[in-house]
């Protein structure tokens, strides 16, 4: 599944222009034109790294990182900020924004930052396990342990289980599971989730054990206990 990148950017032209090449280098892309459209763009689709404009209509990059830091989602953020915005920046990064160029910037050195910043997400996120009740899911070999048993996957099962695992005790509605494990438009009508959801629980809850992906009736799917 290739990188999707959010691009929060309230001037169109320069918006254009930032997904042309993204999508050209490779990546997925969606624009959020301000900054309320980039968190529930970032809430409900987590896309791999956020480019967010320091200035924006609404809410402005800063609020935008706050917000997101203070509800624990570590999505890598790129700030794009004003040559002469230096004290910006430098709060910026104290909030927890991760990296940032100053406009206007190269796109070689864009494209050079994008990258440098999703290898460091990337081995961060495959060194630690996943852990949740006694369910421990290891990104680097992809197997799961119930305990002590040892569950193996398909790639889509593995996928769906990690999502859950990055995701615990958030209900995850039909539409978000689908946009994050299925990249492909596989029409309304289709049951490939539940079909899923049967092959995971089949795999990590055995008869004896506690069921830890909960049916949330008419919205999605909640790993809870
Ligand atoms: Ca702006």
């Amino acid at each position: 599944m290739s990188e999707r990148i959010l691009i929060v950017e309230d001037e169109e032209f320069i918006a254009k222009a930032l997904e042309r090449r993204l999508r050209h280098e490779g990546f997925k892309t969606t624009i959020a034109y301000n900054g309320r459209t980039a968190l529930v763009q970032i809430y409900n689709n987590s896309p791999s790294l956020v480019l967010l404009d320091l200035t924006l209509p609404d809410i402005d990059g800063i609020e935008v990182t706050r917000e997101l830091r203070q509800n624990d989602i570590d999505v890598p953020i790129i700030m794009l900020t004003a040559r002469d915005a230096i004290p910006d920046r430098v709060k910026g990064l104290d909030i927890g924004a991760d990296d940032y160029i100053v406009k206007p910037y190269n796109n070689d050195e864009l494209m050079a930052h994008i990258r440098a910043l999703l290898r460091r997400a990337l081995s961060i996120k495959t060194e630690e396990p996943y852990q949740f009740a006694d369910l421990t899911l290891e990104p680097a070999s992809r197997l799961a342990y119930r305990g002590k048993r040892l569950i193996k996957f398909t790639a889509k099962e593995y996928d769906l289980l990690e999502l859950f695992m990055r995701h615990p005790n958030q209900v995850l509605t039909r539409d978000q599971i689908f946009d994050n494990v299925w990249d492909y438009d596989f029409g309304g009508e289709s049951n490939i989730i539940e079909v899923y959801i049967r092959y995971l629980r089949a795999k990590i809850e055995k008869e004896h054990e506690p069921r830890l992906i909960q049916t949330v009736r008419g919205v999605g799917y909640v790993l809870r206990e």
